[in-house]
């Protein structure tokens, strides 16, 4: 009997996703990696003991779907602290299986058919596909210059009447820029009297250099009141293998979030939640993060001061752009291959996030590592 199985893709453009093509590409030819964006060292030993512990507690059944209680307390009293805002953490944070099903389920929650959605890019790879599988429509604005600025007069002249939602990400992945004040203030206004969602993705929003502050949604008051605001453990913990987030957002939001996210997850893995709720009491867990980073950048970028790489250093996340043009004239991921083959260090080419995969040659570093693996990348680069 022939196979007479049909279907068309629901994604047909999508390829494999660069983070695992370079990791991959980097394990195979045992390659220093800097290209997918996780550290290369170990997560604090008492976070690893909290968890045994709630294991061997017995907190090893579902626990409840938007979360654990008392993780929902701490969320909500880190960013009471931080940002001055109160989210009742019954109805406004749930927690999530990191930022990326945050980001699906409050895509996934609000777009319908022929919704737009603008997207400022290049863009962090995930938010486009999940547009697209609920029937939108991304539109896609460009970032400007070498700081990677917002045209908000761009942006106000995108918006349309099918406009749904709008997605920022500070600090920028992978351009490693932060939203200034006067940004999400420009933001706020704009979004005033209309009916668009802000959906902003946080996840670094504890690496920030240079004395810089970070600019929540959730900072803002009217703004905080259109936002769902997402984050991830992973990335402020050292332990993005935990696949461990949540979402903050009004409870008007959040309670059309929590039915996608009880279809979706239901629930997400107990013993982290219990362990993160007891870490999170010590604020100093992550308000030293960026002190801990900014050594690593400032490490990184001295070592590499003397190549023919040319930079603007990162001011947060845990990436830095580095501009090739002085070095060649290849595409970025032609020299990015190479640069993984022939001299064994994996980055990841910044183009397949922008608009028709413009190529600004530059490639995206990433030093969440140990300064021994950092000296040897530097090395390489040196050379070049
Ligand atoms: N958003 C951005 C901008 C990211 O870089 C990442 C990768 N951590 C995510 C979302 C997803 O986070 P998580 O690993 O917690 O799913
Ligand atoms: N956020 C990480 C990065 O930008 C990787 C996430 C993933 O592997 N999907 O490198």
């Amino acid at each position: 009997m022939p196979n007479r199985l049909k279907h068309d893709s629901k994604l047909p453009g999508n390829k494999t996703s660069i983070f695992s093509v370079m990791s991959k590409m980097a394990n195979d030819h045992n390659a220093i990696n800097l290209s997918q964006g996780f550290p290369n060292f170990e997560t604090d030993q008492k976070l690893k003991d909290l968890v045994s512990k709630a294991m061997n507690d017995g907190y090893n059944q579902y626990p409840p779907d938007s979360g654990v209680q008392e993780l929902r307390e701490q969320i909500s009293l880190k960013i009471k602290s931080l940002y001055g805002k109160h989210y009742d953490e019954n109805s406004e944070v749930t927690v999530t299986s990191g930022a990326t099903e945050a980001l699906y389920t409050a895509i996934t929650a609000f777009v319908k058919k022929d919704d737009e959605v603008i997207v400022l890019k290049p863009a962090y790879d995930t938010y486009e596909p999940t547009i697209m599988l609920s029937g939108g429509k991304p539109i896609q604005i460009q970032l400007k210059g070498e700081n990677y600025k917002v045209d908000w007069n761009e942006v106000k002249s995108a918006i349309t009447s099918r406009t749904k939602m709008i997605i920022i990400n500070t600090p920028h992945n992978p351009s490693g820029t932060i939203l200034t004040e006067e940004d999400m203030l420009q933001l706020q206004d704009i979004l005033s009297d209309t009916n668009i969602i802000l959906l902003s993705d946080e996840v670094y929003e504890h690496l920030i250099f240079d004395k810089e502050q970070h600019h929540s949604a959730s900072k803002f008051p009217e703004l905080s009141e259109r936002s769902i605001v997402c984050a991830s453990f992973g990335k402020t913990f050292h332990n993005t293998g935990w696949k461990t987030g949540y979402c903050v957002a009004p409870e008007k939001l959040m309670k059309e979030i929590r039915k996608i996210h009880e279809v979706t997850v239901f629930s997400v893995n107990h013993p982290m939640q219990r362990a993160y709720a007891e870490y999170l009491k010590n604020p100093d867990n992550y308000l030293e993060l960026s002190k801990f980073y900014q050594t690593k950048r400032d490490l990184f970028l001295n070592l590499i001061k003397d190549s023919k790489f040319t930079y603007t250093p990162s001011r947060g996340t845990y990436y830095q752009l580095l501009n090739f043009s002085e070095i060649t004239d290849e595409k970025d991921v032609i020299f990015a291959e190479r640069l993984v083959k022939e001299n064994g260090l994996a980055s990841i080419p910044v183009s397949v996030f922008n608009i028709n995969n413009k190529d600004n040659k530059q490639l995206r570093f990433c030093f969440a590592k140990t300064d021994d693996t950092l000296e040897k990348a530097a090395e390489i680069l040196c050379k070049l």
